[in-house]
């Protein structure tokens, strides 16, 4: 049986490719602007905002948290599924999330020891990524998920969907979800998996359900649905859900604004808030990839508002970039877009080990993806 889980979905590698950098694109836009007013932003770079990358953390390109916490999610999917193909056990994905993000919680200045919690049984964190030193930075990283890491890394129960850890419903859980869409053939898993992945950070409903939503829609769009037609599936999805009412609205609210047409910044505030709490942050995402010409409009759109316009824009980046590949991408921002390469060779790996190839065969797979 080892080795032979069924994985029959051809996953288009352009359009993964693209959801993952240019949700990190976007990510990279809105970074200078995340704590600016829009008032702010047009003052500081002219009426149209930011039309391109400007400096934040020391320089152009520059990835945030949102991009980090991905890679992680990205890593998760594939040792997960690793796992699961290896039959080491019933495995379910949540464990294996925690586990990165512990990860990642090490990168943000823990050390291991400490950072890991009942994962820490090495001296090091294993596998490829956690040695990329990139990944090193505290790019405004969330209180919320730090918190809630920090409290697993102490002897705290996982939060689940029924074990809620707290009743945030803060934006950290859906600007990292979007890899979730890989887990499964059926977008329903992915819905599943996704908001399993954000209770672990975030109890609060509008939270881990925004989180759901995304991975589902990028399912979609992988597999050539458009976007309003994914919309629909999703919110008979969404509608199953207890305490679904709040994201409910808010999906439905941006929907309703773009069939208005493009939205000026102050109408996106006031229509759909400032994207700080998941359903938000969903809405506005999904607000500018309905109305935009090209990706590159749409996450303009998305970063240029008086919101958190990292996650965002982030958010935009892996609808837009799942609709369109990468050479919708603008040539100078992938250039300069920070770990490009990073993030570039996760998910071709991630399509590796989702594909009928048995990534068993590859060289150190094993070393580089432990899985668990
Ligand atoms: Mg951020």
């Amino acid at each position: 049986m080892d080795g032979d889980l069924p994985y029959e979905r051809e996953i288009p590698a352009d359009r993964w490719l693209g959801s993952l950098l240019a949700g990190a694109v976007g990510d990279a836009l809105g970074a200078p602007v995340e704590f600016l007013s829009i008032e702010e932003i047009r003052g500081r770079f002219g009426e149209a905002g930011a039309t391109g990358y400007e400096e934040a953390y020391g320089g152009r390109g520059r990835i945030t948290d949102d991009t980090q916490m991905t890679l992680f999610t990205v890593e998760a999917m594939i040792r997960a599924h690793l796992g699961r193909r290896l039959m080491f056990f019933e495995q379910q994905p949540a464990s294996v999330i925690q586990h990165a993000y512990q990860r990642w919680y090490h990168t943000q200045g823990t050390p291991w020891h400490q950072a890991g919690g009942s994962y820490a049984m090495e001296a090091e964190p294993d596998g490829w990524l956690i040695r990329e030193r990139g990944l090193y930075e505290r790019r405004a990283p969330g209180a919320t998920v730090l918190t809630a890491l920090k409290g697993f890394a102490a002897g705290a129960d996982r939060g689940t969907l029924s074990h809620r850890i707290n009743d945030s419903k803060g934006c950290g859980a859906v600007m990292r979800a979007a890899p979730c869409a890989l887990w499964s053939e059926d977008p329903l898993d992915a819905f599943v998996v996704a908001a399993q992945s954000g209770a672990l950070t975030h109890g609060h409903p509008s939270g881990y359900l925004a989180a759901g939503v995304l991975a589902f829609l990028v399912h979609r769009l992988l597999d050539g649905v458009s976007l309003p037609a994914a919309l629909t599936e999703v919110r008979g999805e969404l509608v199953t859900w207890d305490d679904s009412a709040e994201t409910l609205k808010s999906l439905d609210d941006a929907v309703d604004l773009a069939e208005r047409g493009r939205p000026t910044p102050e109408l996106l505030a006031k229509e759909l808030g400032g994207g700080w709490v998941g359903e938000e942050a969903l809405a506005i995402g999904v607000c500018a990839a309905l109305v935009s010409d090209t990706l590159a409009d749409g996450l303009l759109l998305a970063v240029n508002h008086s919101g958190d316009s990292d996650s965002t824009g982030s958010i935009c980046g892996n609808l837009l970039g799942a609709v369109h590949g990468t050479a919708a991408i603008p040539a100078d921002w992938l250039a300069e877009l920070e770990l490009r390469d990073v993030i570039e060779r996760l998910g071709r790996d991630a399509l590796v080990e989702f594909s009928a190839v048995n990534s068993l065969e590859q060289a150190g797979w094993r070393e580089r993806y432990p899985a668990w």
